[in-house]
C-alpha cells in the first residue's frame, strides 16, 4: 500500500533539532526563555529590522491581538476579506464586532479594492465607518497592495494583513506581512515554515510590541495586578526554539514550494480546461504555499478529481468556501460579484509540501494522466 500524500506537512531535518534538546535540559520550557526574543530578532531580520515581531501561540491569537490592539470591540464593523479560512473572521467575533466581507478579484483571489471602497462608501452614508480591513495574502500570493492601502490611506481605516500563508511571498520587491498597520503570521504545521503551532504579530514600533506582548501575557503589571483583560497568548519558549532553526531554512522552503509550482506547470499544461493559478505579472512573487487549479472541462470536475486522488491516498481540498455563505456567518453584509463562489465550485488545492519527493509528483502525476485518456 502506499503511503499518504499530505496537502502540506511539517518539515523538519534532524539537524533542526538540537537546539530543541538543549532547551528542553534548560528546563526553561515555559513562555519565559532567552529563544522567545531571539526568535523575535530573526523574525525581524527577515523584514531588514524595519518592524517588530511578537511570538505567539497561534496566528488565530495574532489576528485576535491585532483587533485588540485596534481596540475593536461590541458594536464594531470589521472589514474581512471573504475568500479564506475561518481564522481570519473569527477573532473579529471574539471581539463582539461585526464581519462585513468583500469579494475577491480574479487576478490574486484577494480582496477586490472597487468592492471594498463600495462596502466603505455604502457604510459611511449612514455614519458606520469601519473600524478595520483585514485582507489576506491567500495560498501565498500576495493582495493587490497599492491599490488596497491608497483606500486604506485615504479613508484612514487601518488595515490587518493575514499573511499566515505568505511568509516569504513579495508585492513590488517587497515582503507580504510589511503591508498591515498590523500583519500576521502563523507557524502552524502545515505552513512554509513550522513551530507545530504558533503565530507572531508584526507591528511598526517597539511601543507598540511592548503593549501586544503586556496584553498576550494576561495583561500583568506586578507580581499580583492586573491592568485589564488579558490573554494566555505568549509563544513557549520551547517552540521558540524549533522557530529559530526553522527561519534558517525559510530561503530554501521557498524555493521547493516554488519548484513543486513548476513541476505542476509542467503537469497540467496539457490537460484541457485545466489552470494552475500562477502570479499575475512580474509585482507578484508567490511562496506558492499552495497550489490551486481551476478547471472548466466537466470531463475533469472537480468532484472526479478528488474523487481519484482520494482513491490513490493524495490529499487534495477544495478552495475556500466563502465565509459570507458558512451558516455561522449567514446573514452578514457583502459586497461583491459571487467570484468565490466559482472558485469553491470549480477549485482545487493540490499536495505542496517542501519535501514532496519525485516518486510523489510522479503518483500525481499518473492520477491527472489517467484524465488524459
Ligand atoms: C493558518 C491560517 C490562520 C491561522 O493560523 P493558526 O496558526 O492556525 O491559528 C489564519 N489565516 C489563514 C489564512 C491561515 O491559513
Amino acid at each position: 500500500m502506499y503511503s499518504k500524500i499530505w496537502l502540506s506537512k511539517p518539515h523538519f531535518e534532524t539537524d533542526d533539532l538540537d537546539y530543541f534538546k538543549t532547551t528542553m535540559e534548560s528546563n526553561w520550557i515555559s513562555t519565559v526563555g532567552p529563544n522567545i526574543a531571539s526568535f523575535e530578532r530573526s523574525i525581524e531580520d527577515v523584514f531588514n529590522k524595519n518592524l517588530k515581531a511578537v511570538a505567539l501561540n497561534s496566528g488565530t491569537s495574532a489576528i485576535h491581538l491585532a483587533l485588540k490592539m485596534l481596540h475593536i470591540g461590541a458594536g464594531d464593523e470589521v472589514i474581512c476579506q471573504t475568500f479564506t479560512f475561518c481564522a481570519t473572521v473569527n477573532p473579529i467575533l471574539y471581539c463582539g464586532a461585526t464581519p462585513i466581507f468583500i469579494e475577491s478579484e480574479q487576478e490574486t483571489w484577494n480582496m477586490c479594492p472597487v468592492f471594498l471602497e463600495e462596502a466603505i462608501k455604502d457604510r459611511l452614508k449612514i455614519n458606520k465607518k469601519p473600524k478595520a480591513i483585514i485582507v489576506v495574502d491567500s495560498y501565498g500570493m500576495p493582495a493587490k497592495w497599492d491599490e488596497l492601502l491608497e483606500i486604506s490611506n485615504r479613508y484612514e481605516i487601518p488595515i490587518i494583513e493575514d499573511s499566515a500563508e505568505a511568509f516569504g511571498s513579495e508585492y513590488k520587491g517587497r515582503l507580504c506581512g510589511s503591508f498591515g498597520n498590523y500583519s500576521i503570521l502563523s507557524f502552524n504545521g502545515n505552513k512554509i515554515i513550522t513551530t507545530s503551532s504558533g503565530g507572531a504579530l508584526l507591528c511598526k514600533d517597539e511601543q507598540d510590541k511592548e503593549r501586544a506582548i503586556y496584553l498576550s501575557t494576561q495583561a500583568k503589571t506586578t507580581s499580583s495586578l492586573y491592568g485589564e483583560v488579558g490573554f494566555n497568548y505568549r509563544m513557549s519558549n520551547v517552540l521558540a526554539s524549533l522557530g529559530i532553526e526553522q527561519l534558517k531554512v525559510l530561503n530554501k522552503r521557498i524555493e521547493q514550494r516554488r519548484d513543486n509550482h513548476t513541476k505542476y506547470h509542467s503537469l497540467v499544461s496539457d490537460l484541457k480546461g485545466v489552470k494552475l493559478q500562477q502570479e499575475n505579472s512580474s509585482d507578484f512573487y508567490s511562496n506558492f504555499w499552495l497550489n490551486c487549479i481551476i478547471t472548466n472541462n466537466p470531463k475533469i470536475s472537480k468532484s472526479a478529481l478528488i474523487d481519484e486522488f482520494t482513491k490513490h491516498h493524495i490529499e487534495v481540498r477544495p478552495l475556500w468556501f466563502p465565509l459570507h455563505l458558512q451558516d455561522y456567518l449567514k446573514g452578514s453584509l457583502y459586497y461583491g460579484d459571487n467570484f468565490s463562489e466559482t472558485l469553491f465550485e470549480k477549485g482545487l488545492c493540490l499536495p505542496s509540501s517542501s519535501n514532496l519527493t519525485n516518486e510523489e509528483f510522479n503518483r500525481i502525476g499518473d492520477v491527472f494522466n489517467s484524465f488524459k485518456k
